[in-house]
């Protein structure tokens, strides 16, 4: 009987340790079987505004690592980048994770995807690295290197294509509303969506499209 009650509260439990990786801010990711109730009450983020002059209302922080992942700190240029510049949308922060997930289960043999900078916990200005990156829906991405080395690409030479452009493939099967690549990248996509701008050489951005329930509310 007791077992069968254990049993019961384990199979209770385990739904709500699904959202685990999502960090909710009150320190780095908590163990599997510890994550706190709360965060199936946590309310859902809000995108206020537009990437370039916006806010971030109950953002999510991505974890600084993970099995597929690692962070970047673009300006201290060092693993993992700082919490507060890992603040997204809750849908941003789980579309990172699936897609490194799926992109993960399909190349076990790849090096764990580089992530960089979201947004900062409210959101707002993010400069002087970052024009947008201001409600949520923002984040960088680095190419992963054909030398594996965990760390950005400093040229196109040493990115490794087949798997960097799978990656822009995802993120718009992922629905992105964009993805920029760097002008000496060759990556390629839908037109409208895959853009070309200057500065993204060693990373892509891509970027979501808000909720339309939570637009400027
Ligand atoms: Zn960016």
């Amino acid at each position: 009987m007791r077992s069968a009650v254990l049993f019961a509260l384990v199979a209770l439990t385990l739904p709500i340790s699904a959202s685990a990786f999502l960090d909710a801010g009150l320190g780095e990711p908590v163990a599997f079987e510890r994550e706190p109730p709360r965060a199936t009450v946590r309310p859902a983020s809000i995108a206020l505004g537009i990437p370039g002059n916006g806010r971030l209302r109950h953002g999510v922080r991505f974890p600084p690592r993970g099995a597929g992942f690692f962070t970047w700190d673009p300006v201290r240029r060092e693993v993992p980048n700082r919490p507060g510049r890992r603040w997204g949308t809750d849908r941003l922060v789980r579309l990172l994770l699936r897609v490194i997930a799926e992109y993960r289960a399909v190349h076990p043999e790849a090096p764990r995807v580089g992530i960089g900078d979201l947004g900062r916990r409210r959101g707002g200005p993010f400069g002087p690295v970052h024009a947008t990156h201001q409600n949520g829906l923002d984040a960088d991405v680095y190419y992963p290197r054909r030398d594996r080395r965990e760390r950005p690409p400093t040229t196109a030479a040493q990115i490794d294509r087949r798997l960097a452009q799978d990656l822009v493939d995802r993120f718009v099967a992922a629905e992105a509303e964009l993805v920029y690549v760097g002008p000496n990248t060759g990556f390629t996509g839908p037109p409208g969506v895959v853009q070309v701008l200057w500065n993204h050489d060693n990373h892509l951005h891509v970027r979501i499209r808000p909720d339309s329930r939570y637009r400027d509310r």
